[in-house]
């Protein structure tokens, strides 16, 4: 028993490492509160894009004690530095992301009490902040209050919840896949496709509706073919709408496509997790009519409520089919089967058993702040794409048609240089300088630099600084091209 003892103390001896003391923590929070400052303080100076690559080598694992200092400085060289800084208002390409200081604060806190947001027993503080989180986007999107939802880590998954539901709700087994139909459109994120082949509905028949010349679904053409398809004795089950494409942030006729899905009796799902939140502002409010209609509905808070990444949402009216798909009990859970009236246990609505405790980075900065700067932020996002395409026009560019949300394209019209190979050239300045970040896509065949704004930090200086670096790569670019 002694030599036991003897042992347990050498080896805690060791292993008390993990556990910092009061002043060493103190050090230590000193230390990332420093980098988290400079951080953000030099944010509007820093590059938005790095093509520079990472040092492997300082990145890799020895096992051996280091200096957290020493640490600090690898990760803001080689991590913070390197590739999109995700983190800056100048990110204008893809989808940007949030990173507001408070979700922050609610991670330190979320990961010290380490909640274990899978069930209720667990932590009923946890969950019934998740529940509360679920609820409000229930009421913003007018969902009934007894729909059910999962916060979950990203667009990606909170699909594949919702179009797992629509699978078992229509009962679309071996046996039927065949048959089967979904509608979706080219624009569709391919997040659906993913989770699609994930959830064993590969082989069922996709068809691509018709879009009109602003990327919308054309919802007459779609409930044509819905019809022929009946005729055919094929079995429709599924339309999936999007309430802001990737490409071009296009909202589909959401109400037109939701009288059509009742009609046939179809599940309607919508993707907005890129657009869903811009519904808090008044400004686009006839686009997102009709998104009530929908059976589920997928959100990304880590976009549209600039909390950092991993936080996405789905919200499916009806529980019963979720539940179906979702809700396991097993004999080491039975201390934790208890139902609680109106409260959904996370683990019951998601394929996470334990979970990040997600509410917790929305639940703080929205109870911090209140929502009135997130709507205002979101606005000033909207009031900004309409700057910056004037702007652009202003020094000589055309932009794609008037946008529906706060991704748009543009591109110069070069009369002397094939006009794709010029604007690619374009991009490659712009990546070069650094100094703000845009993707491109293909609209029409036609190569153009796609802008996207939603970075929190995005500003009118933001914008300024962005058509000088365009207008700067641009007169370059003119000037090395006539000089050749
Ligand atoms: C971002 C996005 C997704 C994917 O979500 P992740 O959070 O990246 O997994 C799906 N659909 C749309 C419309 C998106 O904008």
């Amino acid at each position: 028993m002694e030599k036991l003892k003897q042992r347990i103390l050498e080896l805690e001896n060791i292993s008390r490492e993990l556990e910092p003391s009061e002043i060493e923590r103190n050090e230590y929070f000193r230390q990332i509160q420093d980098y988290a400052n400079s951080f953000i303080n030099n944010i509007d100076v820093s590059k938005t894009f790095s093509g520079r690559k990472v040092k492997r080598d300082a990145l890799s694992l020895d096992g051996k004690k280091k200096s957290l200092r020493e640490l600090i400085k690898t990760y803001s060289d080689e991590v913070a530095r390197k590739g999109i800084n995700a983190a800056s208002g100048g990110h204008l390409g893809y989808i940007p992301g949030g990173g507001i200081y408070t979700s922050a604060l609610a991670d330190y806190i979320a990961a010290v009490t380490n909640e274990y947001a899978g069930l209720y027993y667990a932590s009923p503080g946890a969950v019934t902040i998740e529940n509360e989180i679920l609820n409000w986007m229930k009421s913003i999107f007018g969902f009934p209050e007894d729909a059910a939802g999962s916060l979950t880590s990203g667009g990606s998954t909170a699909n594949m919840i919702a179009l797992t539901a629509a699978r078992d709700h229509h009962r679309i087994k071996s046996d039927r896949i065949a048959g089967s139909i979904i509608y979706l459109s080219s624009q569709t994120h391919h997040c659906i496709n993913k989770a699609l082949k994930i959830i064993g509905l590969e082989d069922v028949i996709i068809r691509y509706s018709d879009l009109d010349k602003n990327s919308r679904i054309d919802a007459d053409s779609l409930n044509r073919q819905i019809i022929k398809d009946k005729a055919s004795g094929l079995n429709p089950f599924l339309i999936v709408a999007t309430a802001g494409t990737t490409d071009t942030g296009a909202v589909d006729p959401l109400m037109e496509i939701g009288k059509i899905a009742r009609r046939h009796k179809l599940w309607y799902h919508i993707d907005a997790a890129y657009g869903g939140f811009f519904i808090l502002s008044g400004l686009r409010k006839e686009l997102f009519s009709g998104i009530e209609t929908a059976d589920s509905l997928v959100t990304d808070p880590h976009k549209g409520l600039f909390v950092p990444y991993g936080t996405g949402a789905v919200l499916v009216k009806n529980r019963e089919p979720v539940l179906k798909s979702y809700k396991y009990s097993a004999s080491y859970m039975q201390d934790s089967i208890q139902s609680v009236v109106n409260i959904y246990e996370p683990a019951d609505v998601s394929p996470e058993l334990t979970r990040h405790f997600r509410a917790l980075r929305i639940w703080l900065p929205l109870q911090i702040h209140g929502i009135e700067p997130f709507i205002a932020c979101l606005e000033e996002k909207l009031v900004l794409t309409t700057y910056f395409r004037r702007r652009l026009t202003e020094i000589g560019f055309r932009t794609g048609p008037e946008p529906d949300l706060s991704i748009s394209y543009f591109w110069y019209p070069s009369e002397s240089f094939d006009e794709n190979a010029y604007n690619k050239k374009l991009l490659e300045l712009i990546h070069k300088d650094g100094r703000v970040f845009f993707s491109s896509t293909v609209i029409n065949r036609k190569f153009v630099i796609r802008m996207a704004i939603l970075s929190f930090r995005t500003r009118l200086r933001t914008i300024d600084k962005a058509v000088q670096v365009i207008n700067t790569a641009n007169n370059k670019l003119k000037r090395s091209l006539s000089v050749r």
